[in-house]
């Protein structure tokens, strides 16, 4: 069995705890949390601790599957806890991965531990996908899609307008766009080109919707380089309408091969109901190759570009080649 810990309790925690809960060689052993323990409500039967038992560097735990965020949490957490077990973390940060890298190397190499970094889909599967393709087609173009999907940092940026009592962010990518892409034109399309995006706002009462549309679509960054459409709704329609954290995406790659020009499409897409639920199986099925591997010896930071995909699967390598080759 492979003990795991989960250290963190938000929605990718909880994905975590289920994912791991549906493994048969796993046993969750505690979920880590910085509040008051007793204040939490888990689904699983695990035990609640606090970070100060994480601490010590004592909890029986074969590996920590670090669940929070990557803006502030992921880059102190994920080194700190290096020093002590084998970790992985969903760091999405794409700027600051080779910074996150170093760090977490330096901790994990000293310690004898394996910390993985920025697993989940994007960054993550997506990535696999995007190496492989341009492994085999050199030739050739990635373009990624997102969506339709809610983004939680969009979400709360509009959330933090002057008025705005609670909002969600879909990120839609654009139909034509991507028929210009699988039809294996390769086009050169602007961010405008690719997604647009679209907001369900709750408003205070006698809120100035004119004024909070204008912030919304003109906001660097988050929304001012795309097609954004913004609609106004209740808190009730917000809940019935809006609750659910649905993600997915496509990457497509386009490449040639041959002397005469061949063209390959490749289409990896994702279709997700919960976009916690999925990152945390991912997650999970790679804590399985981290413990592996660290008791076959091998240390230092690594990302899912490090693993062979048979240390992902509980099925034994003698049937995985029976079946799934
Ligand atoms: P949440 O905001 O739900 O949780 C983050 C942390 O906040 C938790 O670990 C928890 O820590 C704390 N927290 C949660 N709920 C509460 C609360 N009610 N009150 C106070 N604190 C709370 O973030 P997510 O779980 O949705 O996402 C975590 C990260 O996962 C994101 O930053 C994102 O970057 C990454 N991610 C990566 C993906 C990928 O494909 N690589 C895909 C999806 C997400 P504690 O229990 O210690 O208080």
């Amino acid at each position: 069995m492979i003990k795991v810990g989960i250290l963190g309790y938000g929605n990718l925690g909880r994905g975590v705890e289920a994912a791991v809960t549906l493994s048969d060689d796993m046993e969750l052993v505690a979920i880590y949390t910085r509040r008051d323990p007793s204040t939490l409500t888990v689904k699983s039967n695990a035990a609640v601790k606090s970070t100060a038992d994480l601490d010590t560097g004592k909890e029986d735990i074969d590996v920590l599957i670090i669940c929070a965020g990557s803006a502030t949490d992921l880059p102190e957490m994920t080194p700190k806890y290096a020093a002590l077990y084998n970790v992985i973390d969903s760091f999405d940060t794409h700027a600051r991965i080779p910074e996150q890298f170093a760090n977490v190397e330096k901790a994990s190499k000293a310690a004898g531990k394996i910390g993985l970094i920025s697993c989940g889909w994007d960054p993550g599967m997506f990535s696999l996908n995007r190496l492989y393709a341009t492994s085999i087609l050199p030739k050739g173009e990635a373009y990624t899609f997102w969506g339709k999907g809610v983004s939680q940092g969009h979400s709360d940026a509009i959330r933090r307008i002057e008025g705005v009592v609670d909002a969600r962010q879909y990120t839609v990518p654009v139909p034509e766009a991507l028929e210009r892409v699988r039809s294996g034109e390769n086009p050169e399309l602007s961010t405008r080109e690719k997604h647009t995006r679209e907001c369900y706002v709750v408003v205070e009462e006698g809120a100035d919707k004119a004024r909070i549309e204008k912030e919304i679509k003109e906001m660097p960054n988050y929304f001012a380089d795309y097609d954004t459409t913004v609609n106004f709704i209740s808190e009730e329609e917000l809940k019935k309408n809006h609750s659910g954290l649905p993600h997915g995406g496509s990457v497509i790659y386009t490449g040639e091969t041959g002397f005469d020009g061949n063209k390959h499409v490749i289409e990896y897409s994702l279709n997700l109901d919960s976009n916690p639920e999925f990152t945390g199986a991912v997650l999970t099925a790679y804590a399985r190759a981290v413990s592996r591997l660290n008791k076959e010896g091998v240390t230092g930071a690594k990302t899912v570009f490090d693993i062979a995909p048979a240390y992902l699967s509980p099925i034994a390598p003698e049937e995985l080649r029976a079946h799934f080759l």
